[in-house]
């Protein structure tokens, strides 16, 4: 069987910590800060994205009162519209206020180049501010991409998110190949292409968005701290959502086909031998016959050795 040669990796599931904090607020016309925020979060309650979390976390640490949006849209990769008490809002990227006719006279470069996201607030499409929301780079990232590209894996790194942001992301991972505002056909057909180039792929994501390319890959792994979609589109979960969890995964299923390859052999070696004896190919010779509780015995012994070399697998060690 070929090896996965190629890993492509959705930024938030596997490469951060996946738990957005919103780190600070802009504002972009005369809303108060608070109000950006009241209006956004009321929205994002709707939501089942992480960065919609990081809003309402923050709304409900300041003791903002939510209202409840009507007309609620979820718009893939871009972000979320909805009216709250009568006002028209849109939260989301540039591409999203792009569409909208939002004009952003001033961009959140800055916040963008320290690897943050950056997500833009308008009502009735005029500018109110920007929520910047960080999520660090996880602890085991650097050792978990290491370990990968030791064995030869190629690793793509995909992202709805920002060009900008994706570029300090990749650069401080050592990552040279990735791709940013990806929408999720568009995870599923670089999955496709690096398939038609004769490569073997694994996909890690987290999001609704990564399912189609979860599914499409080699290997699709779901963090376990991402969303249910992902989770049953993809063939492995990692549950603590962890790339460390990969690298443990991938060693572990290889020491689990060199164990099947082992218990292939056990179980055929004594029939391969004692079936002909049993026959009596020894007997010319040496008046050699196997006797019937010397075969059972053997019979017994094939499935003991199976299942004394499938335990040893409870003994490798996994850790990097
Ligand atoms: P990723 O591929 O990194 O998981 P997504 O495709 O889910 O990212 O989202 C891409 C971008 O769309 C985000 O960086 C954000 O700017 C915007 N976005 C998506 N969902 C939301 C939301 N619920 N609220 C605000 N912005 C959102
Ligand atoms: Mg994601």
């Amino acid at each position: 069987m070929e090896k996965i040669d190629a890993i492509v990796i959705d930024k938030t599931g596997t490469l951060t910590e996946g738990k957005p904090k919103l780190v600070s607020i802009s504002i972009l016309a005369d809303l108060p800060e608070n109000e950006v925020l009241r209006l956004a979060a009321s929205i994002e309650r709707a939501s089942e994205h992480p960065l919609a979390s990081a809003v309402v976390k923050a709304a409900e640490e300041r003791g903002l009162p939510l209202s409840s949006p009507t007309n609620f849209q979820a718009i893939t990769g871009k972000g979320v519209a909805a009216s709250v008490e009568g006002r028209e809002v849109l939260i989301g990227n540039l591409q999203l206020m792009r569409e909208h006719g939002v004009d952003i006279v001033r961009g959140s470069g800055a916040a963008q180049k320290q690897g943050k996201t950056v997500m833009y607030v308008a009502v009735y499409k005029q500018l109110v501010g920007a929520l910047v929301v960080g999520d660090p780079i996880k602890a085991s990232t650097p050792a978990a991409l290491a370990a990968l590209k030791s064995e030869g894996l190629h690793v793509v790194m995909l992202t709805g998110d920002s060009r900008p942001t994706a570029e300090v992301i990749a650069q401080q991972l050592g990552i040279t190949e990735y791709e940013a505002e990806v929408l999720p056909e568009r995870k599923l057909e670089i999955v496709r292409d690096l398939q038609s180039k004769g490569r073997r792929v694994a996909m890690a994501g987290d999001g609704i968005n990564d399912a189609p390319a979860l599914a499409q890959a080699d290997v699709g792994i779901a963090m376990g701290t991402g969303t249910d979609v992902a989770m049953e589109s993809a063939g492995i979960t990692l549950l603590k959502g962890d790339l460390g969890g990969l690298v443990r995964a991938r060693k572990l299923s290889e020491a689990t086909m060199r164990n099947i390859r082992q218990n292939l052999f056990f179980a055929f070696i004594y029939n391969a031998l004692g079936v002909p004896i049993a026959a009596g190919v020894l007997y010319p010779f040496f008046g050699l016959l196997l006797q019937p509780t010397i075969a059972a015995a053997a019979m017994s012994f094939s499935s003991v050795s199976v299942i004394a070399n499938a335990l040893r697998l409870r003994n490798i060690k996994l850790d990097m």
